[in-house]
């Protein structure tokens, strides 16, 4: 059957018309002056999302993943040693993909469940009087917990200890739906995906890089071809690419910027603060809780809704898969089963996530918790209501 109930995982996000519609066009020839016009008003507009005041935009062809493998590769060379805090499954595939690189990654572990720990890494970088460290790599948002890490603490920490490592942060879940202020928090290397915050289908690397960054670039000897900024550099000043680049998905974006812009980030971050608080009630009126430790760590894009004891979140990502047509997230490494995750970012309105939250209480009263039918739709109603605003999207 085909269907367009909403997906409710924390990515690959919902895809407005609009923007599917920007990615089908014609071929076009990435060399020509045409794609040059295209491409320039999108990385015009990365700029302005990430908050860039100075370095260069990046966007390669692939994923998320890809984009931690090109900030690596690019600006640091085997056996250099970096520092990460490992609270979740994406914290700890980016130390898994440094170590497969070669390079010696100081971890601070950390229960999952918490975000960066600020005294942990403050206190690793002072005791590296030598300045080993290279660089700090820190999950922005934690897609498998719903935990959100203060970058501007860490910057603080960083700052606070005087060193002088650059600071990378993964940011694919949470760029284009969360505050994100590359300058404020001087990051280096900044990574996002397209199909995230961005509403677009997967297939782009989106990249923020620093000048100190760019100049650890000139030095470092990862070995690295496909993704290497100097070429990509060299070719983007002509307007253009080494290779042939997904032309339709970079129309998309600079439609997709488009669509952020007109609703005014600050207001789609503030409609994501409300769409997450309103899965928050519902949470609490399961008589359940997040997996985030606390509410100042609570994720505007994901909840990680641990189940009570007795119950499996797999299984009801399953029965809504397989009963209702929509998409839940199951819980991943450590919390598999414990945990299911709603994903509340990109194109996402009330209705939406009301439709989202029935069908996991129908999957709950399918699977015999003991959870009141419409008790967290009500709770969510009420907050909805009460804090609803005029409604942004609705010109389109
Ligand atoms: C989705 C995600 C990734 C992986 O991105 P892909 O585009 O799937 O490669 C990395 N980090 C975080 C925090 C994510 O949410």
């Amino acid at each position: 059957m085909y269907s367009q109930n909403p997906v409710f995982i924390p990515g690959p996000t919902n895809i407005p018309e609009v923007i599917r519609k920007a990615c089908d066009m014609p071929t076009l020839d990435h060399r020509s002056p045409a794609f040059a016009r295209m491409f320039k008003p999108a990385v015009a507009g990365v700029r302005r999302v990430l908050k860039m005041a100075e370095g260069e935009v990046i966007i390669l062809p692939s994923t998320g993943t890809g984009g931690w493998e090109a900030a690596i590769t690019n600006t640091l060379s085997p056996g250099d040693t970096v520092l990460a805090a490992r609270f979740g499954m994406f914290s700890h595939r980016w130390i898994d993909m440094c170590q497969r690189h070669g390079l010696n990654v100081q971890i601070i572990e950390t229960p999952w469940g918490q975000g960066a720990p600020l005294g942990a890494i403050e206190a690793a970088l002072r005791a590296d009087t030598g300045g080993t460290i290279k660089a700090v790599l820190a999950t922005h948002n934690e897609t498998a917990t719903g935990v959100r890490s203060d970058i501007a603490g860490i910057r603080r920490a960083m700052d606070a200890a005087g060193h002088g490592a650059m600071l990378m942060v993964d940011g694919v879940s949470s760029i284009g739906s969360m505050p994100f202020d590359m300058a404020a928090w001087r990051v280096d290397i900044a990574v996002a995906g397209s199909q995230k915050g961005f509403m677009l289908p997967a297939g782009l690397a989106i990249l923020g890089v620093s000048p100190k960054a760019l100049s650890a670039m000139e030095t470092a000897t990862l070995p690295r071809t496909f993704f290497d900024f100097r070429d990509m550099l060299r070719t983007y000043a002509a307007g253009g690419y080494p290779y042939t680049p997904a032309v339709g998905l970079i129309a998309g974006l600079a439609r997709a910027i488009e669509v952020l812009e007109d609703e005014g980030l600050d207001a789609v971050y503030a409609r994501h603060h409300r769409l997450a608080e309103g899965v928050r009630r519902a949470v609490a009126a399961w008589g359940m809780k997040p997996c985030a430790a606390s509410p100042e760590l609570y994720s505007d894009t994901v909840t990680a809704v641990v189940v009570p004891e007795g119950c499996n979140g797999t299984d009801l990502v399953k029965l809504a898969a397989e009963k209702y047509g929509v998409a839940f997230g199951v819980g991943l490494g450590e919390v598999a089963g414990k945990v299911f995750r709603i994903g509340h970012l990109g194109m996402l309105t009330d209705v939406m996530v009301l439709s989202g939250l029935a069908t996991a209480e129908m999957c709950m009263a399918d699977l015999g918790w003991n959870v009141r039918l419409g008790s967290g739709v009500a709770a969510a109603q009420d907050y909805y209501r009460s804090s609803a605003g005029a409604m942004a999207l609705a010109a389109e």
